[in-house]
């Protein structure tokens, strides 16, 4: 189990029980929406407010120690920053599992990037379909 207290310190933020909180939340979960997270949070903390999550969401991801996945039509996620990797999302049930990058996969992208003189940093792909349990 990842010490989250560590992660925040190392990303210069104090560790308090809410972002402790939606740490273990999205950890378990893999990635959550801010709805998914806050449903859960309150179970444990009624008082807690949508938007004292939210602002705690949008720290950790200015500070790099969470990462927004944008989902097409759908409420942004969130996950633990990671390696880049690949998304296969779910457009029936919202399912988002991750996949490595694969070689031939990058050699692709830095081919597209390099024809077109764009400087690759950062890959971030979603592939939408059905996941094996909604078919
Ligand atoms: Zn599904
Ligand atoms: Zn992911």
């Amino acid at each position: 189990m990842k010490n989250y207290t560590t992660l925040l310190k190392e990303n210069s933020l104090k560790s308090t029980f809410q972002r402790i909180n939606i740490l273990e939340i999205i950890g378990r979960q893999g990635h959550s929406s801010v709805d998914e997270i806050y449903e859960d949070i309150i179970k444990l903390h009624p008082s807690i407010s949508l938007a004292t999550i939210y602002k705690n969401i949008l720290l950790m991801v200015e500070k790099s120690v969470l990462v927004e996945v944008p989902i097409a039509g759908k409420k942004p996620k969130y996950e633990l920053a990671k390696e880049d990797h690949i998304h296969l999302v779910c457009t029936e049930c919202g399912a988002v599992e991750d996949r490595p990058c694969h070689s031939s996969s990058d050699e692709f992208f830095n081919q597209l990037s390099l024809s077109a003189n764009f400087k690759l940093r950062r890959r971030e792909v979603n592939l939408y379909g059905i996941c094996k349990e909604c078919l």
